[in-house]
């Protein structure tokens, strides 16, 4: 399922995490190209659902969580700062107050993550960058621990 997470970035930087996650049975993921496929369906899940230049541009990261019995779950995520995904995520989540996504605590701490890592670049220098060209083939980091 698509979803926006709103995040504030260590530095106080509002940000969005745009996701998709899909969940795979192991017969299903053995036929259908295994886990490297998971994730590229998961990534163009996530490309057809937002139109915003993060979705369409940024590596996006990957995490693969397998589960009991055998089942996997690959969760697609980018973080973005354009102020019409800000907008809109802010306004569903006020609509939505009463009920949290249960994904919303994962993606916040993902965004930190990510952004004390240093992965993360301005969004200003991206949006100086005339050209976009698509990214590198996006690596699988398997999450350990779960
Ligand atoms: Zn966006």
């Amino acid at each position: 399922m698509y979803r926006s997470t709103t995040a504030t970035l260590p530095d106080g930087t509002k940000a969005v995490v745009h996701s998709d996650s899909l969940i795979w049975e192991k017969a299903i993921l053995r036929g259908n190209g295994g886990l490297a496929n998971l994730g590229a369906t998961v990534i163009e899940q996530l490309r057809g659902a937002g139109a915003c230049v993060a979705v369409q541009h940024e590596d996006l990261g990957v995490i693969v969580t397998p589960h009991r019995g055998g089942a996997t779950e690959i969760t697609a995520r980018v973080l973005c700062t354009d102020p019409t995904c800000l907008t809109a995520a802010e306004t569903h989540e006020q609509e939505l107050f009463w009920v949290q996504h249960p994904d919303t605590p994962a993606a916040r701490a993902w965004a930190t993550r990510r952004a004390v890592a240093g992965e993360w670049q301005l969004q200003a220098e991206r949006e100086s960058i005339a050209h976009y060209y698509p990214g590198p083939a996006v690596p699988l980091h398997v999450r350990e621990g779960q």
